[in-house]
């Protein structure tokens, strides 16, 4: 048999990439391009659909040239930024606007409207989701009612709203197959976490006709076929999933309490919760994890708005470091805060305190505070950070065993210590860091027969880690805690 490769396409917010895998989990090659952000006003931004399809062909192409042929790529898998809206014409395969991006805030006003008419509580208990622009129906209603192509189209017959996933298989298929993955799907407002299809309710109430939407499909199976013209053959694409989604996947969190954190520019924490519809009463997020024979596994999330920008803005704004990595130096360099908390509420305080009109602190300044205390303070703020949204998924039933993490602040040593000994939990670091492509290449593995269910998925593909152990002294764990609350209360 010869050794064919699992593809994955992963289409991030500013850059799209082709990834290429062994069955074993192994990176064989990787290509990226760039995408072109647009700001037409504040609080909006859009891509152009038609760019992030063409880059990610061109960078597939070169990753199928790479693995020696279309007959070499045993399935294709694709994971992308979510809740991206992307509307174009059945007809002609062509995008009606430019697509609006996740962080968009356009739709805050429907939101607000929406909210105050009473529906959250409904809207919440059946998607696991609360009314915010974040989420993707809101912004297809906002095009239908201020774009005349989009109106036009739905006029029609001919609109056709996809995520970034539905926008690629639609183009990878020739026009051939409209669909969503579950994962997806449950990040728009209009799937319910426990029904299969879109619900028509739902549908109403935010003004999305439902014969615009694709059809909800699994995360893994022989989910389309590409067209035999676009990469010199037809390549079966086996796998798809939101990126969180991937990489929860992808860091092994396949048994309920498993958890992980992707420390980036915020950090996003997603814990599994098996196969019980999900419930928050911490205004956590319930969302699909991963579907397989229909069968739906779920997922609470909460995201932290201030990570990594922290560290970004010591370095940028402030100039106390020169690098991020320097952060790590300093931290060591002194044996502790010296009394020095950072609350960085920077932009308010998301999950599980919902604060958004805070604002950060640095607290315990005296004449012997250098920039060292500072730099300690502010990672240390990311253990307390996560710290608290385990408590709140604890009261929401849902247990941490256990830690992973990973993006691009899960580097630094002495932070991902910290955070074991603030969590009193192991963390775990996978080598290899990129867990969002590898998690969808696990789910085209199990869609493609190669490999039978995630759980050997994970077991064959998922490749060394570093383990960090609690080893922090409780009466300096209790007085940081302390210390950490006092100075929230300021906040
Ligand atoms: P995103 O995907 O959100 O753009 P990344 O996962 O690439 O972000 O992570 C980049 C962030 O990580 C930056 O905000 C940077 O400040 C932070 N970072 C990078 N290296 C380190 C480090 N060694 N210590 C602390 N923070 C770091």
């Amino acid at each position: 048999m010869i050794d064919q490769s699992i593809l994955v396409l992963d289409e991030g917010t500013t850059s799209t990439r082709a990834i290429l895998f062994a069955q074993d989990g192994a990176l064989r090659g990787a290509k990226q391009a760039q995408l072109t952000q647009h700001y037409p006003r504040s609080g909006w931004v859009e891509h152009d659909a038609n760019e992030i399809w063409e880059r990610t062909l061109a960078c597939a192409r070169a990753m199928v040239d790479k693995a020696g042929g279309a007959a070499r790529v045993a399935a294709i898998g694709i994971t992308n930024q979510r809740e991206t809206v992307v509307a174009w014409d059945k007809n002609t395969g062509e995008p009606l606007s430019r697509a609006i991006v996740w962080q968009d805030r356009r739709t805050a006003d429907f939101c607000r409207r929406l909210k105050d008419a009473g529906h959250e509580a409904e809207v919440r208990a059946r998607t696991g989701l609360l009314l915010d622009p974040y989420f993707s129906g809101t912004k297809m209603r906002w095009l239908l009612d201020h774009d005349g192509a989009v109106k036009a189209a739905a006029d029609a017959g001919t609109l056709a709203f996809g995520t970034v996933e539905s926008w690629l298989v639609w183009k990878l298929t020739g026009g051939e197959q409209h669909i969503s993955d579950a994962s997806n799907a449950s990040r728009t407002l209009l799937l319910p976490l426990d029904a299969s299809g879109w619900d028509q309710e739902l549908c109403e109430l935010l003004g999305v006709p439902m014969e615009t939407l694709p059809r909800v499909t699994d995360c893994a199976g022989e989910l389309a076929v590409t067209d035999p013209g676009l990469l010199g053959g037809a390549i079966p694409i086996c796998g798809m999933a939101g990126d969180q989604q991937a990489a929860t996947i992808g860091q092994g969190c396949l048994t309920p309490g498993e958890t992980k954190a992707t420390y980036g520019t915020g950090a996003f924490v997603l814990s599994n919760t098996g196969t019980q519809v999900p419930w928050s009463d911490n205004r956590l997020l319930g969302t699909v994890l991963y579907q397989l024979a229909g069968e739906r596994h779920y997922a609470i999330e909460g995201a932290v708005f201030v990570a990594g920008s922290l560290i970004k803005y010591l370095r940028d704004t402030l100039g106390l470091i020169a690098t991020a990595a320097e952060s790590e130096d300093l931290a060591r360099s002194i044996p502790d805060n010296g009394g020095v908390v950072v609350v960085p509420a920077l932009s308010g305080l998301g999950a599980p305190h919902w604060r958004p009109e805070a604002r950060g602190i640095i607290s315990g300044l005296g004449f012997d505070t250098g920039r060292a205390h500072i730099a300690r303070a502010s990672l240390e703020a990311m253990a307390h950070q996560t710290r608290d949204l385990a408590s709140g998924f604890a009261a929401d039933g849902c247990q941490w065993t256990g830690l992973r993490i990973d993006g691009g602040m899960a580097v630094n040593d002495w932070m991902a210590q910290d955070i074991a000994d603030i969590l009193g939990q192991s963390v775990t670091r996978p080598d290899f860091v990129e867990t969002t492509a590898l998690g969808a290449a696990m789910l085209a593995a199990v869609g493609s027969g190669l490999k039978t269910e995630l759980r050997e998925a994970a077991d064959t593909m998922i490749g060394a880690t570093k383990v960090f152990s609690p080893a922090m002294n409780e009466e300096a764990r209790q007085q940081r805690l302390s210390r950490w609350e006092a100075a929230l209360k300021k906040v």
